[in-house]
Order: C-alpha cells, then structure tokens, then sequence
C-alpha cells in the first residue's frame, strides 16, 4: 500500500500516521513535491521531515525524489537516523510525465540512484509511443529485481500490467476506477481478475491485442477466461500501438510474447513483420493473428473469415461448395468474407456495396468467379438476377445506437437462405429479425467474433481445444445478455 501524503486532504495530512496501524500490507510512504509531478508545495525541510517521521515509525519502504536525496540523507543524519537507512527501504525516484528516456539515460539515473543509497531505483516516464515500453522492459530484465521502472500513460499501460514478467519489484495500481494516481493506472481489480496479474512470472508465455483502440476489447477477457479454464499458462493483455505496427510487432515478440490479436488500423501494415503469410490472409491482404513458431518465426492469419465462414457452413450438408453467395460491404470484413466464401468452394460471389466502384474493384480482385454491384441496384432488384442461397452482411449498419436500420431492402431475403450479420451489437439486429420473419437461417455475428477469438486460441494452443461455450459466455456478459 502507498499512502501518498502529498494527495491527502489538507486536513488530514498531519495525521497519515493514523493509518499505519490499519494496514496488513507493507507500506510505502510517499510525499511528492509539485516540482516532481506531486502535490506537495511545502518547503522542502518540511516536505521530508514527513519521511523522516515515517522512518521513525518504522514502515517498510520510503520513496524520495532522486533530486532531494542528498538533503533526504542530511536530514536523516541531523535527526540521529543512521544513513544508509537500517530498517527501512529506500526507493529513490525520478519521474517525466512529459517524455520518454532513452535506454541511456535510465541506466544513467539507475547508477546515479544507487550510489545515492537506493535500494530500490524508480524510474517513470510518459510513453509516446507504445515502443517505448521496450526502453523498460530491458532496464527491468538488467536490474535483477531491485527496480520499478515504468511507461505512463494508454501507450505505456502494459508496462504496469506485465512488470513482474521483467521481475520488477513492484507495479502501481489504483484502489478502484477513476482513482488512479498516475496516467494509465489500471484498478486493482482488473489487474487481478481481467489480467491474471498473480500468474505472470519471468517465464509466463505473453499474448495480446495490439490496434488502436483496444481499452473496450472483449479479447482480454476471452482470452483470459480460456487460458484460465483450460490451464494454458500465459496471460493475455491490450497493447494500444497507434503506428510503426510492423517494427512494434518484431520487438514486442521478442520481448516475451509468443503471440498477438491484430484489430484496426493494424491488420495490413503488421503483414510486413510476418516471415510467413496462410494462403487466404495473403489473398485477403489483411491479418489480425500472429504466431510465433518455437524458431522464433512469425506467421500471419486471418482468423475473421475461417470464424464466419465456419459458422454459415454448418447450416448446409455440404458446406458452400458450389453455393450463391452474395457479400454486402466491401470494407476489411467483406474482403475476408467474400475470399474465405470463394476458398471454401462457393461457385459464385456478388459483391453489394453502397459505393459502386470499390464492389466491382473487390470483384476484379476475387477473380472471374465474382462480381460487383451497387446496393441500390440488389434493392430494386435491377437486373433481376439476384437469385442466392446466402447473404452476409458486413457493413455497420444495424449496429447500435442504430438498430433500427438494415443493410438491404428486406424484400430481397429469400426463403431458405442463410443470412449472416457480422454486426453483434445488438445480437439480433435488423436484419437477423428481417431474416427470420421470411423463413431464412441465421446466423449472428456473436458466433464470428467468439469462433475468430477461439481460432487464434487453436494457433496458439495447439495442444487444447478451444473452450468455445465459455469464451461464448464471456462476451454474451459483456454485451449484457
Ligand atoms: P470498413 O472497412 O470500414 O467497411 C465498412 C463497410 O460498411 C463498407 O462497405 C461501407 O460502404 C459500408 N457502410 C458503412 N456505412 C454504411 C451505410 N450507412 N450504408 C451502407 N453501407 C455502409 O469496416 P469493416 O472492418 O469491414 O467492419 C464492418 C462491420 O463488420 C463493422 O460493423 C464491424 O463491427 C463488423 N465486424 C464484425 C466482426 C465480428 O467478429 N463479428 C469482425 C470484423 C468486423 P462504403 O464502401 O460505401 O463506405
């Protein structure tokens, strides 16, 4: 437990004491200055003599300014408190809430903390970008667990979550949300329970989502609850990476990550990390899993496809062999479709966009057994050659707050069909309940979302089975039903 005293009411300030005797946990007494980012404005003999007591009272760590160490040890003395200090730990600190440091200056600051009488070197800086938690990373792994060294901020927050995977001596959490301390705090309880923070050690096996933003992903928490149930050592955490996606890729894996989840806006530039690409991935251009083979080789997937396509297949004997397919968007989802549609055997696929031109250029991309339409033209059935055995809706529309709306005129379903909606938000949107009031099968976007979640964990765990109803039960949790 850390009793900032400098972020105590005013009133209760004089009185921090009080709450020693009530912890069952050690403590670490902190006063920071408002020249290092704290609240304290008190002259400095003042500030620390509030150190100075909590020596006397004998807590187990005090965490000093590195620039106030030297009047810290002065005062010690002056008061009769043998320095170095006998009983207690000191933590020297030095923190930038502005700018990352280099790797040079860390290990500069980290000497210079040492031979002030540190035993324990503290070291905080703001993340840019999301490689600046490598800095920290390799100052953790060199400092043979006498340090705490961090990356503030969304871009930095997995550095707080897998510090003891680099054997940190310890990471900051907030009591509860919205009481963090520091920028990208996690909560307690979220570091336990969502990030199984107890089971990562220096050999725990790391996997993650990387994209931009991550904070809302259901992954996490799939992910977890699988590795949990089934006993998979590893843990499973968000990475936010706005940019250098590939060069981020190759550090992160060889940082302790054996694999990763891709979402937007890094499905295509992280393909240019990859050693390897699966066949349809290729074709479709666009990934969002990473493995690692045990060589240390880096193979891209596309999971999205296989997850729907799996889904719809099961509603026929035979699969979409030989099936009419017709593929509404023609976005990163309906380009996944409507190639996983052509490589599991579908005879023909038309592709329906608002925009005209980008159905017919998806169409020349899929070869000469596709084609492109607008969705004006699907909705006044122009042409009437429309005549289909599945549609798959992967536009946005139909996705809450607008649940009202559907993608197509909803007299284009045909009895029989399968539709698909990749749209999960709400389970049953428009279009789904369009679709069942005409007598077609259907098929939710839940069932892509927890079938892409559960194909990454095959890759990945080769040696388990997937445990598809419980990483099921996680998201109908979240999504409230
Ligand atoms: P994207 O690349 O931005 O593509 C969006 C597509 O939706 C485009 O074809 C776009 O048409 C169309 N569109 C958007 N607003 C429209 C409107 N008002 N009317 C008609 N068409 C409209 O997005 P994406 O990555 O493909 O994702 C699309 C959807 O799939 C999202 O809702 C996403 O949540 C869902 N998804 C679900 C899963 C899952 O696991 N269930 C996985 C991936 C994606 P234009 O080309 O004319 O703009």
């Amino acid at each position: 437990m850390e009793i900032r005293v400098d972020l105590l009411d005013s009133s209760e300030q004089p009185q921090w004491h009080r709450l020693l005797p009530d912890l069952s946990l050690p403590a670490i007494v902190t006063n920071r200055p408002a020249w290092e980012g704290g609240a304290s404005t008190d002259p400095e003999p003042q500030r620390l003599s509030v150190l100075i007591e909590a020596v006397r009272q004998g807590v187990s760590h005090v965490d000093v300014e590195l620039k106030a160490a030297s009047e810290f040890a002065e005062l010690c003395r002056a008061s009769s408190i043998p320095f170095p200090l006998q009983n207690t730990k000191l933590i020297l600190s030095h923190h930038d809430f502005e700018n990352p440091l280099s790797a040079d200056r860390v290990s500069d600051l980290m000497e210079q903390m040492r031979r002030a009488g540190a035993n324990i070197c503290k070291i905080a800086m703001m993340a840019k970008s999301a490689l600046d938690n490598m800095v920290v990373f390799d100052a953790l792994a060199g400092a043979n667990g006498d340090a705490i060294v961090l990356a503030m901020g969304d871009l930095g927050q997995v550095s707080r979550i897998i510090a003891p995977k680099f054997g940190a001596y310890l990471t900051f959490a907030s009591v509860a949300q919205g009481v963090e301390s520091a920028p990208g705090q996690v909560d307690i309880a979220t570091l336990l329970k969502m990030y199984r923070f107890r089971s990562i050690s220096r050999d725990t096996p790391l996997y993650g989502v990387i994209g931009d933003p991550v904070s809302h992903s259901m992954s996490p928490a799939v992910h977890n609850a699988a590795m949990d149930l089934v006993g998979a050592k590893g843990a499973y955490v968000p990475l936010r990476v706005k940019d250098d996606f590939a060069l981020f890729v190759r550090e992160i894996l060889s940082h302790g990550f054996e694999g990763l989840s891709v979402t937007i806006p890094g499905k295509v530039p992280v393909i240019e990390a990859m050693d390897e690409m699966d066949d349809v991935a290729r074709q479709i251009g666009a990934m969002n899993t990473v493995v690692k083979s045990t060589d240390g080789r880096l193979k891209g997937y596309n999971t999205d496809w296989v997850a729907a396509i799996s889904a719809v297949e099961e509603k026929f004997d035979n699969g979409l062999k030989d099936k009419r397919v017709v593929c509404v968007g023609a976005g990163g989802a309906g380009r996944a479709l409507a190639f996983g549609a052509l490589a599991r055997g579908a005879s023909h696929v038309t592709i329906i966009n608002r925009s005209e031109n980008k159905a017919i250029a998806l169409a020349k991309d899929l070869g000469e057994r596709a084609s492109g339409s607008s969705l004006q033209a699907f909705n006044d059935n122009l042409g009437g050659h429309y005549e289909y055995d599945v549609l798959m809706n992967s536009t946005s529309v139909g996705m809450h707050p607008n649940e009202d709306n559907c993608p197509i005129e909803p007299e284009r379903l045909i009895e029989g069909i399968v539709v698909f909606d990749a749209v999960y938000n709400p389970l049953r949107t428009k279009l789904i309940q369009e679709a069942e009031k005409r007598g077609c099968v259907t098929v939710s976007g839940l069932e892509m979302f927890v079938r892409q979640a559960a194909e990454q964990f095959r890759l990945w765990f080769p040696e388990f089975d997937p445990p598809v109803s419980t990483m099921r039960e996680v998201v109908l949790k979240r999504l409230g039903a």
